[in-house]
């Protein structure tokens, strides 16, 4: 059994991994020049994308930017999962608001602006707060600018008018004051099986994701059952198949959607050793058509990205519950180079454990890392 991934990075990587052990192996499409590679190992392998394509069982995505040729071909050998529906929607955020709105599902205000222009409008509508975003091609805070005032409207419109807005149109949202950041990561089967991870608690520095832990404190029935209806209809509407990630910001008891991704996601990257069955291998398990596995919580535990820092000394590995991922790849500002997992018993030893870890990595790139220790502390001593 085998499958296809397009796109070979740390994605591609952790669904090889987990797709070993249930005798699948995976192969990776670099979608920069559509050679094939073992994701592991990053070894170029022989066999051409027109050969693969015919023999694989599945093709699946570890992210959405794909380049439309190979979308396409993907979709015409009959064997993609998501559906290639999902995958433009995710890629596209006007697509994507369009979505959202048809089903009804609350989301952030938003106007759709082809013409700098337009952002006078824009504000007048939606106040001098704004997130500017690119529909295409943003990921990890990349392709978004900042409006805090109107006296600043000027020099961004100057700034944006250098991009073509009539091919990439810009999603601009009111910049929201919410409380915190939550995700659902779920999978459906090929025949509607659903299976739900508990929400994660998402904390993000200059648009990018530094910090999540799951199960997320404080969330009651009613948050939970407002993300998995959300799930349910943007899944049955999109007959969607594998991982499918939601991020959320909560307004006091109100969920409202961030965006969605349609792969697994690194706020779900927690259940690689919090949870019965991670997110890898569910995905692999509803590509390949097998039954899915169960999403139990074996453990609270904290994902930490590893962001922009080079290689370090390895002795954090003495903490009880903490394990390390390392991509392997070269480093650069800003980069996601790993990650560790931290798995505790409770809320408090999870806080201690990564305020453990405070000491044994550079501070600089762990901004969030002390205070969310504390939090988890602090909460933990209030519960009992
Ligand atoms: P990623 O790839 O990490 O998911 P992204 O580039 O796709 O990020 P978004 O998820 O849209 O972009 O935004 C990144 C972060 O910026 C959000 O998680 C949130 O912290 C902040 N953000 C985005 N939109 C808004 C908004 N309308 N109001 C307030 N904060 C926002
Ligand atoms: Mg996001």
């Amino acid at each position: 059994m085998s499958i296809l991934v397009l796109g070979s990075g740390q994605l591609a990587r952790m669904m090889a991994l987990s797709a070993y052990p249930l005798g699948i192996s995976v192969q990776a499409v670099d979608v920069a020049d559509n050679k094939i590679i073992d994701p592991v190992t990053k070894q170029a392998i022989n066999d051409t994308l027109e050969q693969l394509l015919g023999e694989v069982d599945a093709i699946t995505v570890e992210f959405e930017h794909i380049p439309e040729d190979l979308l396409e071909l993907a979709h015409r050998s009959g064997k993609l999962k998501p559906s290639v529906e999902s995958v433009l929607t995710g890629a596209d955020r006007v697509r994507e608001k369009k979505l959202l709105e048809k089903l009804h599902i609350a989301n952030c205000p938003f106007s759709i602006v082809t013409d700098v222009a337009q952002l006078d409008a824009a504000v007048e509508s939606l106040g001098e707060k704004l997130i500017i975003k690119a529909s295409r091609d943003g990921y990890d805070g990349y392709g978004q600018w900042r409006l805090q005032n109107k006296a600043d409207l000027p020099k961004l419109k100057e700034q944006l008018s250098e991009l073509d807005l009539n091919k990439v149109p810009l999603v601009v949202e009111k910049m929201l004051q919410f409380d915190r950041e939550l995700s659902l990561v779920a999978v459906r089967s090929a025949d509607g099986e659903m299976a739900y991870y508990p929400l994660a608690e998402n904390l993000h520095h200059q648009g990018q994701l530094h910090v999540s832990v799951a199960p997320a404190t404080n969330i009651n029935d009613d948050l939970t059952s407002q993300a998995q209806t959300i799930f349910n209809k943007l899944a049955e509407s999109l007959d969607y198949v594998g991982v499918l990630a939601v991020e959320f910001f909560q307004l006091g008891e109100q969920l409202l959607v961030n965006e969605i991704a349609p792969r697994v996601h690194n706020s779900g990257h927690w259940t690689m050793h919090g949870a019965d069955t991670c997110q890898f291998e569910n995905h692999i398990r509803a590509v390949r058509g097998l039954p899915l596995g169960s999403t139990k919580v074996t453990s609270p535990t904290a994902m930490i990205n590893i962001i922009g820092c080079k290689n370090f000394a390895r002795e954090m590995l003495s903490i009880p519950g903490c394990h390390l991922h390392w991509y392997g790849k070269a480093p650069r500002e800003k980069r996601k180079m790993g990650h560790f997992n931290l798995c505790a018993e409770d809320y408090q030893q999870l806080g201690k454990s990564m305020l453990a870890l405070t000491e044994y990595v550079p501070a600089e790139y762990f901004p969030m890392l002390k205070d969310e220790a504390q939090r988890l502390i602090d909460f933990d001593t209030k519960q009992n």
